[in-house]
């Protein structure tokens, strides 16, 4: 746990006293990169963890470990009931019901989960109940220009297998959604509406509840990408009112190799399968098999026991802290960072400005400097930032670019880190002069 603070003794915003205890809970940010502390900033990328999140998992094998939901003997029980325990942790930290979660690798595969899914009940799969799953010719999936090529492409295979024709809601120059088009975009011909929560390049804040009403207005099936949300604001889905949502493990203090997909349950029930196997059946014949409930009628083969034990010990982290004060931290850094990179002459801030709501995410491009220059820069100064697409091609080439430098905040971001970052960038173009 967040070892010697709690939610009672925390003062009630996060400042940079409170964020420097809270950091001697992740060693890494101890490492000197190049001669310089390093300056962590590409928390969207992946996040740090917590000694808490791998001690769990040691802790976990050297006392329980075994395959779960099979066997009567004490250890399968044990870590039955410890993996059992994480989802319902993760399904109350999104607002969900415990069955209606979904142990995955990561959110690109909660997303290719519902794809395929889908693409199974167009061909068929899944008898009657799954036929408002199914998906041909004259049906149409929308999605936004935004998005990151995990919350894209999947649909592109899906519309190629069924014959589904797949649209977008743009942006603007500035790269906000286009929301005044979002309802001619999405028709009654529409099936499917999935979008991001959160931009990962942009940081901006997607007005869920408008797009979430024009997609039930027309009956369709609404998919979130939690990606960048769930780790840095509150998020309900019971709220949101969303029908499925991905995210990834690590991006939220967690470990590697696990993710998440919330689906309301009555959804979840009537899907087909994606992959198929062990541990996900009732019966089974030479001929053919009858398929459990959710979550474990997708959940075929062994799973990723440690790995959500150790994610629900970040949530449990996550909540003491509490996400309201991460979000108002992170909100204060964001400012900090967009504001004092707009004012280094040559540097262009890419995004919406005004009032748009922003997670502490700062992407830009330096006018002459190649992004990936300033990343390397920025490393010999021990400042870690992403540079490149950020896996959103598309939207590069809306804002006009091929590529850009995204920093990129967590909990753990002092305002030094971000004075840090402004110092580093102001040098960058007198380098390369
Ligand atoms: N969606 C968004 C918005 C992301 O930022 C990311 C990760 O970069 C993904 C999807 C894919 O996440 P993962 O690689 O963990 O599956």
């Amino acid at each position: 746990s967040a070892s010697h603070t709690t939610q009672d003794t925390l003062p009630h915003q996060l400042d940079d006293v409170e964020v420097a205890r809270l950091r001697a809970d992740f060693p890494i940010l101890e490492r000197r990169v190049n001669g310089a502390p390093l300056i962590y900033l590409d928390s969207g990328a992946t996040s740090q963890t917590p000694t808490c999140v791998y001690e769990a998992e040691q802790h976990f094998y050297e006392n329980f470990n075994s395959a779960v939901h099979r066997g009567a003997h004490s250890l399968a029980v044990e870590a039955t009931d410890i993996f059992e325990q994480a989802r319902s942790d993760l399904a109350s930290f999104i607002g969900a019901r415990q069955n209606e979660v979904i142990w995955t690798s990561n959110a690109t595969e909660a997303l290719n989960l519902i794809t395929y899914s889908f693409g199974n009940a167009s061909a068929g799969l899944g008898g009657e109940a799954a036929r408002k799953f199914a998906l041909g010719p004259g049906d149409e999936i929308v999605v936004t220009e935004l998005e990151h090529h995990a919350n894209l492409i999947p649909w592109q295979e899906l519309a190629l297998r069924t014959g589904a024709t797949l649209k977008f809601i743009p942006v603007d120059e500035a790269g906000a959604l286009r929301m005044g088009l979002a309802g001619s975009i999405i028709t009654p011909a529409t099936k499917v509406v999935a979008f991001t929560h959160v931009s990962n390049v942009l940081g901006t804040v997607t007005n869920v509840p408008a797009l979430v009403a024009l997609a039930r207005s027309v009956g369709a099936l609404t998919v979130l990408d939690g990606c960048q949300s769930v780790p840095h604001l509150p998020v309900d889905v019971k709220e949101l009112d969303v029908d499925f949502m991905a995210f990834s493990g690590h991006k939220m203090l967690g470990p590697t190799g696990i993710g998440g997909l919330y689906g309301r349950g009555e959804l979840l029930d009537a899907m087909p399968p994606f992959l198929t196997g062990g541990s996900m059946i009732t019966s089974v014949t030479m001929e053919k098999a009858e398929y459990l409930p959710s979550p474990m009628r997708f959940e075929a083969g062994t799973q990723r026991i440690s790995q959500a034990h150790g994610l629900a010990t970040a949530v449990a982290y996550l909540r003491e802290v509490g996400m309201e004060r991460i979000a108002a931290w992170e909100t204060q850094l964001g400012q900090r960072m967009l504001s004092g990179l707009a004012s280094i002459p040559g540097v262009r801030v890419l995004g919406p400005t005004g009032g748009a709501q922003r997670i502490g995410t700062a992407p830009f491009v330096i006018e002459d400097v190649h992004p990936h220059d300033v990343g390397q820069f920025l490393d010999s100064r021990g400042v870690a930032v992403r540079v490149g697409h950020h896996c959103a091609q598309p939207l590069h080439r809306a804002l006009g670019i091929v590529s850009s430098t995204r920093a990129s905040t967590y909990l753990y971001n002092t305002t030094s880190d971000i004075d840090a970052l402004l110092n580093a960038v102001s040098d960058v173009r007198g380098y390369f002069r």
